[in-house]
């Protein structure tokens, strides 16, 4: 959600679902605040010498259901406004999945690629203990989203347990399994977008053999759902990256792409297919389009020349309100970012739970529990789309305010 207005995208969203559910005013302005914003300063020794201090963002949204949980991103792209209403959208995504979570997210502005490995390990320290006083197992879990990752987990969580003088593995989620992560959790994201894409399609009936797929972004969630639907038999016409992409009508090698990053090549470097560029990407003739990169991708500029059937939303608020209507309006099917990226908050459930019992499950326990889930929230959305005679996101977001709504009345208001 970089573009844009982001924090306003996702206000106007709980506006339309609250008018549907005809909340009151009181639970509406509960629901737009934020419990609590943190705003640190992150001073870092970079390699040459020289002190940057780097900006860094927690913000808590609302702990009703339970301890906050949410992703921390390293981009050049982020505001606090930004992080705000990706920590609104982790509230409504965890109530959506029947998750006992708040919702939380942090980040720093900064280029990740462009820092060593020293600079990336220092910088997510200081981070880590200026946010300490608000983390912690039962109180906000922090995750990967864009920019970080296992590594980074790895450092936030010995920081932390450092500085308690405890080994805290539940403190964050997304870790290397060695450390108490999950297996399963690296690829939950895009597996959980594979597995509601699957329930789309038959809704839609239309089969997955031969279907064309394109995606925008080709890291974790990007990179795990072109294999997996690759692996369904579809054809993936088109993937991009922060610069650009390739394309080949009759599917592209993901093998080969997957390996030509691995080994450090940029993709729109990658000789197979032709180059292709974001915007073109988005208009791509094809059966599933995936935003799975940066928010704000579908603006009114764009909507009337997407050309998918189905519009699955990896990425967190890729699509504006007013793209939104006009999708909608076209009868282009879209799978809300709430319901359609929850996988990875929902393995992250998963890794938690089996953190705080030091006991942990097979992955093939984790996959059938994480499509169980997906599939069962999916069917929930569509029966209440249909008749409520919403679309699916609206439909979402009434479930999952319901749900808080709910919680809030039973919780009563202290003092
Ligand atoms: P990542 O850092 O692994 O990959 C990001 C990808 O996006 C890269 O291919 C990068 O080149 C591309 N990208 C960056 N800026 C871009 C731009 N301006 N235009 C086009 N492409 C751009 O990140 P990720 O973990 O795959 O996350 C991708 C999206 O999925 C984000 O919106 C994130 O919030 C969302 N998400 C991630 C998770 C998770 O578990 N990782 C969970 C839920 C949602």
């Amino acid at each position: 959600m970089s573009v844009g207005e982001p924090l306003q995208h996702v206000i106007a969203q709980i506006e339309a679902a609250a008018d549907r559910l005809q909340l009151s005013e009181s639970t509406r302005k509960r629901l737009r605040a934020c419990d609590r914003t943190l705003i640190v300063s992150v001073p870092t020794l970079m390699d040459d010498g020289r002190l940057h201090v780097f900006t860094g963002y927690r913000v808590q949204h609302n702990n009703t259901l339970g301890p906050n949980k949410g992703g921390v991103r390293y981009h050049p792209g982020v505001t606090l406004d930004e992080i705000t209403g990706l920590a609104m959208l982790m509230t409504w995504k965890c109530a959506l999945l029947g998750l006992p979570y708040g919702g939380a997210k942090g980040g720093i502005p900064c280029d990740p690629h462009a820092m060593s490995e020293g600079e990336l390990e220092r910088m997510t320290r200081r981070y880590t203990s200026e946010i300490f006083l608000i983390i912690g197992p039962d109180l906000d879990v922090p995750a990967p989203d864009m920019g970080t990752d296992e590594r980074v987990m790895a450092w936030m969580m010995d920081t932390y347990s450092m500085q308690r003088g405890v080994t805290v593995p539940g403190v964050v989620t997304g870790k290397p399994i060695l450390l108490g992560g999950s297996l399963g959790r690296r690829e939950a994201t895009g597996r959980g977008v594979y597995y509601v894409a699957v329930e789309a399609a038959k809704l839609v009936g239309m089969s997955l053999e031969g279907a064309r797929v394109a995606i925008q972004g080709f890291g974790a969630v990007g990179r795990t759902v072109a294999q997996q639907l690759r692996k369904e038999g579809c054809r993936i016409v088109g993937v991009t990256g922060s610069l650009g992409g390739r394309v080949q009508g009759d599917g592209l090698d993901i093998d080969r792409l997957v390996s030509h990053v691995a080994g450090g090549g940029r993709l729109e470097e990658c000789p197979i297919g032709e180059a292709i560029t974001n915007d073109e990407l988005l208009e791509l003739p094809c059966d599933i389009l995936m935003p799975a990169a940066v928010g704000g991708q579908i603006t009114e500029r764009n909507a009337d020349r997407v050309r998918a059937r189905i519009l699955a939303e990896g990425a967190n608020g890729p699509t504006t309100p007013a793209a939104d209507a006009i999708l909608h309006q076209r009868g282009v099917l879209v799978l809300p970012d709430i319901l359609a990226n929850a996988g990875g908050v929902t393995v992250s459930y998963f890794e938690w739970v089996q953190d705080l019992q030091f006991y942990f499950w097979t992955e093939r326990e984790i996959n059938q529990r994480l499509r169980e889930i997906m599939s069962q929230a999916f069917q929930r959305v569509r029966a209440t789309a249909e008749h409520e005679q919403v679309d699916l996101r609206t439909a979402a977001m009434m479930l999952a305010l319901k749900r808080l709504a709910d919680g809030q009345r039973l919780r009563g208001l202290y003092p």
